[in-house]
């Protein structure tokens, strides 16, 4: 057959983890196979159309930092962007970006066509071609065989997917697509722990049957942000409004008579659904003492009258989401274009993988996304990245990569997924991250841009901005740090002006700027001429301001990197560590380690625990 037919990364699945994992590995230079259902669903928003938020948006950047395409289709299809946190510190402030469906999609699509090394080939993978324990290949639906050196699989919710209205039930990978049922089979035959989780959605509405006009509006933030360190305010399109209304007792109330057709409370579903992302009727059940629960009213695009409710995502039957609906505040008269609904779908144990995110079962064939137990778009396309790069490396016969969890959310999700593994659907948090301070949305580039460039995933234009603006946040820290006002000078004046501290001694820019009163703007042209690129200037405070605790946390990073870098041989026999208890000994050789400090992030492991396993590896040696 004249087609391509061998490649070195196959990605089965074209949602937000499949189409950054291809374009990982393309940019590496790596021939890649995309093999998806549907090329119309590439970059599908399956639920709400919004990208970033608290710790989403720190991924959502450090996939930006590493070349990939999620912060850029954002930039190009947002239409209402907000900075959550805006008044508390650096380190928990986050962007969030409503997104019109159909420009993001394209946007996504646009990326994906116009990729080196990239092929896009439309049709269900059924089969994975094996030989011994080593994946070779894929064969799809029609029984065409694409064979490769490694294969990504990013099939989310659509394993063994069944969608749930009511006491109705039918299979579906996502409202209007098939699942995925004869590869869910073939992956039950293999080793791995396959548990079933479940997510649900709200019913969409069309904007013409809603009075906006007894809602809060919310409009975007002023200055507006960009997701991208490539983005530019001129990329976003037309900017509109979201808005906010309530639930209240009658909703409740219809919400209650309804439960006994609720898939959920009837014991139909057994998956667990997210806990931060839970169905009204789980928040009625759950918060039992609340009168009222806000619905965020979203629009789903500029081109289309349909409202995502947020809020009141529901799988119960048709005429109670109807009815509860009907009972909100402006929504008296709603009309509901897609009924909402709940779908269990196959997830495996992510403690059957590796940090790379390659199976520990089956060599060369690795697995990102929702498929992991995560929930997101964000968790999804950063797990395809960094399982993408990997099947890249692999190919190319090099080792393997992955950020520690100091270097990276990213570090923190994976070490998270592999060490602790999850039974309900993980999503990402700033809490979960032990140095929120150095792990920062707005210094994920710092942070990851050089080693991306090392690893094949910057082009020169990316690489090229970021050393432009690394040397220009380096030389003005260096001029704020030399340059220096003289007490009683006019410049001192200014400072007293706006402070109301009296300057009594020859102070440096940079000292000035640590004063919690005084702003970049203000300090920097007191004496030559502030940087004119706003991603420069906010880089120059934060890390003049935050130095102290930066380097505290650097330092206590120091100390526990040694155990990161003390990996744990693959045939430890845990049960012969002398002094360590029976339990710590069976935790241990369940989750298997790669590292020291990966064992002592297992809950119930003891810092005891870890010292012994330090002097035993030392024994060993
Ligand atoms: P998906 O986006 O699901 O993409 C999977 C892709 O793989 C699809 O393109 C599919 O066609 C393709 N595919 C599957 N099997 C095959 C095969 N055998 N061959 C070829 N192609 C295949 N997230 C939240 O954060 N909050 C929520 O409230 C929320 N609610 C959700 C509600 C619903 C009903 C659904 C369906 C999802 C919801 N999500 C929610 C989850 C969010 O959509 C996912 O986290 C995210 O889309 C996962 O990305 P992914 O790339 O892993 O998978």
């Amino acid at each position: 057959m004249d087609y391509p037919t061998r490649f070195d990364v196959i990605v089965i699945g074209g949602g937000h983890a499949g189409t950054e994992a291809a374009l990982a590995s393309a940019r590496m230079g790596c021939p890649t196979l995309l093999l998806t259902h549907n090329i119309e669903t590439l970059g599908q928003m399956s639920c709400n159309p919004a990208i970033g938020g608290i710790g989403k948006s720190h991924l959502v950047k450090e996939i930006d930092a590493l070349g990939g395409a999620m912060a850029l289709a954002t930039d190009k299809g947002g239409i209402q962007f907000r900075t959550l946190n805006g008044r508390k510190g650096p380190a928990v402030r986050a962007t969030r970006a409503q997104a019109d469906r159909i420009l993001y999609k394209a946007a996504i699509r646009h990326i994906l066509e116009n990729q080196d090394n990239l092929t896009i080939f439309q049709q269900a993978a059924d089969d994975l071609i094996m030989e011994g324990d080593t994946v070779a290949g894929v064969v799809t639906q029609s029984g065409i065989r694409f064979h490769s050196k490694t294969v990504v699989l990013t099939a989310g919710t659509f394993l063994g997917g069944v969608i749930h209205i009511g006491l109705q039930q039918h299979s579906g990978g996502r409202a209007g697509d098939p699942p995925s049922i004869a590869l869910a089979n073939r992956l039950r035959e293999m080793p791995f722990r396959v548990g079933r989780l479940k997510t649900g959605t709200p019913p969409r509405i069309d904007a013409k049957t809603v009075d906006f006009s007894v809602m809060e509006a919310q409009p975007g933030d002023t200055p507006t942000p960009v997701m991208s360190f490539m983005g530019k305010l001129e990329d976003h399109p037309r900017q509109i409004n979201c808005y906010i209304t309530h639930t209240n007792e009658r909703t409740h109330d219809i919400i209650r008579a309804g439960l006994d057709r609720s898939p959920m409370y009837t014991g139909v579903i057994e998956g667990i659904g997210p806990r931060y992302c839970p169905s009204i009727e789980d928040k009625i059940h759950r918060f039992a003492d609340k009168d009222s629960h806000q619905v965020f009213i979203e629009p789903e695009g500029l081109t289309t009258h349909e409202l995502y409710p947020n809020g009141v995502s529901t799988s119960l039957p048709f005429d109670v989401q109807l009815n509860l609906i009907r009972s909100i505040r402006g929504m008296e008269n709603a009309h509901i274009l897609r009924p909402g609904y709940a779908i269990e779908y196959d997830y495996f144990n992510p403690q059957d993988l590796k940090h790379t995110l390659e199976t520990k079962f089956v060599h060369n064939l690795f697995f990102a996304g929702q498929i992991n137990g995560t929930t997101g778009y964000e968790e999804a396309g950063a797990q395809g990245l960094l399982a993408g790069l990997n099947a890249g490396l692999r190919a190319q016969g090099k080792e393997g990569w992955y950020p520690r969890r100091d270097e990276a959310y990213i570090g923190v999700l994976v070490d998270d997924l592999i060490t602790l593994g999850t039974s309900e659907p993980y999503r990402m948090f700033t809490s979960r991250a032990e140095y929120r301070l150095i792990l920062r949305e707005d210094n994920a580039d710092l942070r990851l841009t050089e080693k991306g460039r090392e690893l094949g995933l910057i082009d020169d234009l990316r690489w090229a901005a970021f050393s432009r603006k690394k040397e220009q946040i380096e030389a003005e820290t260096a001029r704020l740090a030399s340059t220096w006002i003289q007490a009683g000078s006019a410049q001192a004046q200014q400072v007293v002006d706006k402070t109301g501290h009296v300057i009594s001694r020859e102070y440096s820019l940079m000292d000035l700027l640590k004063r919690p009163e005084l702003e970049y703007q203000d300090v920097a042209s007191l004496k030559g001429e502030a940087v004119s690129d706003p991603q420069v200037a906010e880089q120059v405070q934060i890390q003049v301001k935050y130095a102290g605790y930066i380097t505290r946390q650097q330092e206590e990073i120091d100390k526990l990197r040694r155990h990161e870098n003390t990996k744990l041989p693959d045939d430890l026999d845990y049960a012969h560590i002398d002094g360590m208890s029976n339990e710590i000994r069976q935790k241990l050789s369940q989750a298997r380690p790669e590292t020291l400090a990966a064992a002592g992030r297992i809950p119930g492991v003891t810092p005891a625990a870890v010292s012994l396993l330090l002097i035993h590896i030392k024994k060993r040696a």
